[in-house]
């Protein structure tokens, strides 16, 4: 069952569909809570489904190899799946991707290829892609998503059509959370997720919660220095958690703010420094002491 992504985008989708006017590249961009990728399976799963009307049915060859996640024309790319311990999507993965597509689909219908956070394809990788773009195989479509809609390539963005997905509301989410999981462990997600949506989120798209050490970045500001500090002691005991944690809160402030004024920016930078140093080892304890008393 896919997770809850924009309905106006289903139903463009649908639309799409049914005209049989599939175009071979697109770009689904979207916050941490929009479920491009969802998204992304909806939109193959449509157009192979045998039986579409009004969304795929659900039940024939098709629907059900996706459902298992055995389709035979739908594959999944991401960063870091070539060789060595880059977090790029690397020339060698494009290369891999166009013998993939070389032939065109294996089933009748046709073949997708989604590009997961197509704005770490290297420059080199990103070269690649875009002849791969320009000389379509029979029957394939791309999909690009990213979260970072900025970092594509122009060259890239100007062709595929674009598709922007809000984040998933509260109701939505907390729904689907309730279908799909048992009453106490709905209980214990909506309570630990303490209200927020991007907690929900971040907990559908991870599986993962921060859990009781949430606070929202709003609510940080308006703490004092000694209230973070003790909130860092906490914070501290898990690395994950905490860097965690730091990415929500930039997805708080990238959607909270309509107009980004310099001290929004400067926060956002300190938040993203934070986590790239994170990565290495350092002292959690000091680093985060000392990004709290910084974040104005
Ligand atoms: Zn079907």
């Amino acid at each position: 069952m896919l997770k809850p992504f924009s309905k106006r985008n289903k139903k463009i989708i649908d639309g799409v569909v049914k005209n049989k006017n599939i175009a071979n590249g697109y770009l689904f961009s979207g916050v941490s809570g929009s479920f491009i990728l969802g998204a992304a399976q909806y939109f193959s799963m449509s157009v192979n489904c045998l039986n579409f009307n009004e969304g795929p049915c659900g039940v024939c060859a098709v629907c059900l190899a996706f459902q298992k996640g055995v389709f035979a024309d739908y594959v999944v790319v991401n960063p870091g799946e070539g060789q060595g311990k880059s977090d790029s999507i690397t020339v060698d993965q494009i290369r891999n991707i166009q013998e993939i597509v070389k032939y065109g689909a294996n089933t009748p219908g046709r073949m997708f290829v989604v590009i997961n956070n197509s704005h770490k394809l290297t420059k080199q990788a990103s070269n690649a892609f875009l002849k791969t773009l320009e000389e379509p195989a029979e029957r394939v479509s791309f999909i690009l998503l990213t979260r970072n809609l900025m970092d594509v390539m122009p060259t890239i963005k100007s062709r595929c059509q674009s598709m922007y997905y809000p984040c998933a509301t509260k109701d939505e989410m907390i729904a689907y959370i309730k279908k799909h999981y048992k009453d106490n462990e709905f209980n214990e997600i909506v309570e630990r997720a303490v209200g927020s949506k991007e907690l929900l989120g971040r907990f559908l798209e991870t599986s993962k919660i921060v859990g009781v050490n949430y606070i929202s970045f709003k609510d940080l500001l308006n703490s004092s220095k000694i209230d973070r500090l003790i909130f860092v002691e906490k914070l501290a005991k898990d690395k994950n958690e905490a860097q965690m944690l730091l990415m929500i809160w930039i997805d708080e402030l990238m959607q909270a703010y309509g107009d980004l004024d310099w001290q929004v920016i400067n926060n956002i930078e300190l938040l993203i420094e934070n986590v790239v140093q994170m990565k290495y080892n350092v002292n959690l304890r000091l680093h985060l002491e000392s990004l709290m008393l910084n974040l104005v």
